[in-house]
């Protein structure tokens, strides 16, 4: 409440100018386009910013001066060389935009935002509420407004080519004029008056230059309107947010005034780059990333990567090298990996694709569900890319590459190492090279110099006749056939039921290399001899057996959910809490299953607690360790016979000697000599399995006595808590 005096100026700012319409203040400007005061004032040539001190010097004399107290605020500086700057009135030229708002609000309807919410709301609100467009600048470089005024009469014309110009000069040289400042200004010609037309001195702001691209690069309409035609509307445009008010909206309007339809069909707009911890970058916090810096340091497949996979491209992204690398290692990493696995193998055997054919009946499981995982990639990653869901095909790409090398690769790796080159072999590295070469052309958008350089060593190194890049390659097309569903979901079930046996594993301590008895699953799903073998061979287990029931190995313990209980049955919680540390565990499971509710009688009392009033407990028996989710519980029966930890004995034994011919730097196929000492359990269990060490380590004989041999290799052990000296000795 209460009163007060505001300071109006109708000739500097938009909003005193506003404010002065409305209530016919009278336009005063005592400041002239340099700057300086003018001849009406005392202070006639001074700087506007230099005359203050002077300016209340005068007022102060004439007793008009009340206060002039110094405080801080905001001014606007020029950017460039700071000068501060004053808003000021002046004479522009504008284009009546607003004539033609509902042509603009209509065309943008016609246009496939993503996200959406931007071409409605901030785009959309921006053309609701469309000003007229000041397009002129007072400037020297700029293309120049194309307005002629004659100086006697005040006429005005608008010249629309060279031609036009030349036919008013009545000289011909005019149709060859440069149309930049100074040649265009040399060009006069005479108005019906007798007065001469000279063009105005302003330029067209450069943003109407931008929006006139779809025309003016093809020099249309002055030629090339085969070209134009083909190419307006544009299929696709993507550009940061901020271009709402710049290029989006200087193309949607010449775009209606010209043509009255939209200039692009779909455009992806782009939020900006922020810091690690989503601050705006800026030179001056010094938290801004060189982009050259970061090409260098990362590559520039890495950056593209993150940016495609990290988030959808309307959102600001976090730059940081972390999450770059992290995205490095993930894909590219592994998509390298894939292929230097693939390249180190075909070069031993000398593979050349070219000779042989992928057949598909005659593909092992492996090879079909890695194709049809490929081909359910091909077809997510078009989908998406066909509809701009551009995280959504990278995560295909991603997910893809993860399954090719950590499954695929992984399981089938000795199909690779097999001697000669019989059919399954033939079917692994035809597999293998397709599934390559697909992912790759399939990526080649999103990371086009990695893909580019496996293509160039996979196919162009191969066959002469392919296209000589991959960039010139079709993306690969789905073949449905290849889609096998209940194969893709057998497996995937088989994962599940490995990731839950791995989290067993690690939660008994148990070594991967000891083999355990019995795995048991309980799920929805039951799986063939083929998955359950891949789960055995994967967690190490002699068999896996499929249940329905694992309350042998498991049992739930409960106690109240006091949240929910207490409001409740407030004053019988202790008689709940007794009673539910005496029901049977796998009972009262069933129970809660079966009818979604534990029910108590506490004298007439009734207590019905469903699962949100339970914290409910899964342990483990004695000897078992168990892990669910999703529905499956899989159960470890980590009791460990004689049998079984002296065949862990033998795989930590082989082990050790495999790592000990790589720290020799023997190669993969040299023949070895062993020798072990110094334990003699270990001696016994490796006499007791002499020729099954000595095959898997290649071993032509094993010693049980220290190795008399200047050229051995010999180190001491422990394995499974017993110190032991092994020595390998490759053979000539
Ligand atoms: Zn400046
Ligand atoms: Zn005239």
């Amino acid at each position: 409440d209460g009163t007060g005096i505001v300071h109006i100026a109708p000739a500097f700012g938009e909003d005193d100018a506003n404010v002065g319409r409305k209530y016919e203040l009278p336009f005063v400007q005592f400041v002239n386009e340099k700057g300086e005061l003018t001849e009406e004032t005392p202070f006639a040539g001074k700087f506007v910013k230099d005359a203050d001190k002077d300016v209340l010097i005068d007022l102060d004399k004439r007793n008009q001066l009340f206060d002039a107290p110094k405080f801080e605020h905001d001014y606007p500086h020029c950017w460039r060389c700071d000068t501060p700057l004053i808003y000021y009135a002046r004479e522009s030229w504008f284009i009546k935009v607003t004539e033609v708002k509902d042509q603009l609000v209509a065309n943008n309807k016609t246009v496939n935002w993503i996200p959406q919410s931007i071409g409605e709301g901030r785009f959309g609100n921006w053309l609701e509420n469309v000003q007229d467009w000041g397009i002129s600048r007072n400037r020297y470089w700029g293309t120049p407004l194309n307005i002629w005024e004659c100086d006697c009469c005040g006429k005005q014309e608008a010249i629309g080519s060279r031609a036009e110009l030349a036919e008013k000069t009545g000289n011909p040289d005019s149709a060859n004029v440069e149309l930049h400042r100074p040649y265009i200004d040399d060009v006069t010609y005479k108005c019906e008056c007798g007065g001469t037309m000279k063009r105005v001195p302003e330029v067209i702001d450069c943003w109407f230059d931008s929006g006139a691209m779809p025309f003016a690069q093809h020099h249309y309409p002055f030629e090339n309107k085969d070209l134009f035609e083909q190419q307006f509307p544009a299929k696709f445009i993507s550009e940061a947010v901020d271009q709402t008010r710049g290029w989006f909206y200087s193309l949607m309007a010449e775009s209606t005034l010209l043509f009255d339809k939209a200039p692009y069909e779909n455009v992806i707009v782009l939020g900006h780059v922020q810091d690690e911890n989503g601050q705006k970058m800026s030179k001056s916090k010094g938290n801004a990333v060189d982009p050259f810096d970061a090409l260098k340091e990362y590559g520039a497949d890495a950056i593209r990567w993150y940016f495609y996979i990290n988030s959808a491209p309307w959102l600001p992204n976090r730059f940081h090298g972390k999450a770059v690398m992290e995205g490095q290692r993930k894909f590219l990493g592994t998509l390298w990996n894939t292929y230097a696995f693939y390249v180190l193998y075909a070069d031993i055997d000398e593979f050349d694709p070219t000779k042989y054919s992928l057949d598909y009946d005659k593909l092992s499981v492996m090879d079909k569900w890695a194709l049809s995982k490929m081909n359910t990639m091909v077809k997510a990653v078009d989908e998406n890319l066909g509809n701009y869901r551009i995280p959504e095909a990278a995560r295909a790409l991603d997910e893809f590459v993860d399954d090719l090398s950590n499954w695929y690769v992984r399981r089938c790796r000795d199909r690779f190492w097999a001697k000669g080159m019989e059919q399954d072999k033939i079917n692994a590295y035809m597999t293998l090279y397709t599934a390559l070469v697909t992912v790759c052309k399939a990526a080649a958008p999103m990371i086009p110099f990695m893909t580019e350089e496996i293509y160039q060593n996979l196919v162009v190194n191969v066959d002469k006749t392919a296209p000589e890049s991959i960039h010139l390659c079709d993306f690969p097309e789905v073949d449905e056939k290849m889609i096998d569903s209940t194969l893709e979901e057998n497996m995937d079930n088989a994962l599940k039921a490995i990731v839950l046996g791995r989290a067993c594993r690690n939660e008994s301590n148990i070594k991967n290399r000891q083999p355990i008895g019995k795995m048991f699953i309980k799920a929805e799903f039951d799986l063939n001899d083929y998955y359950k073998e891949i789960i055995e061979d994967e967690l190490n287990v002699k068999e896996v057996v499929f249940t329905q029931e694992v309350k042998d190995f498991t049992s739930y313990t409960f106690k109240p959910q006091l949240k929910t209980v207490g409001p409740k049955y407030g004053k019988l919680l202790g008689k709940i809490k007794q009673a539910l540390t005496e029901v049977d565990g796998n009972e009262a499971m069933d129970t809660l299953n079966a009818e979604g509710a534990l029910k108590f009688n506490f004298d007439g009392e009734e207590v019905v607690l469903s699962k949100e009033d339970l914290l409910i407990d899964e342990a483990s028996q004695e000897g078992y360790v168990a892990n669910s989710d999703n529905g499956i519980t899989v159960v470890l029966d980590t009791n460990l016979t004689p049998e079984l930890i002296e065949e862990g004995f033998v795989r930590e034994i082989i082990s050790k000697i495999q790592t000990m011919r790589k720290e020799a730097g023997y190669e993969v196929m040299d023949k070895i000599e062993v020798a072990v000492s110094n334990n003699d359990k270990v001696t016994e269990i490796v006499k007791a399995n002499k020729d099954k060490i000595a095959s898997e380590v290649l071993a032509n004989d094993i010693y049980f006595e220290s190795l008399d041999k200047d050229s051995k290799y010999e180190k001491e052990w422990n394995i499974n808590a017993e110190m032991v000296t092994l020595a390998v000795n490759k053979l000539a």
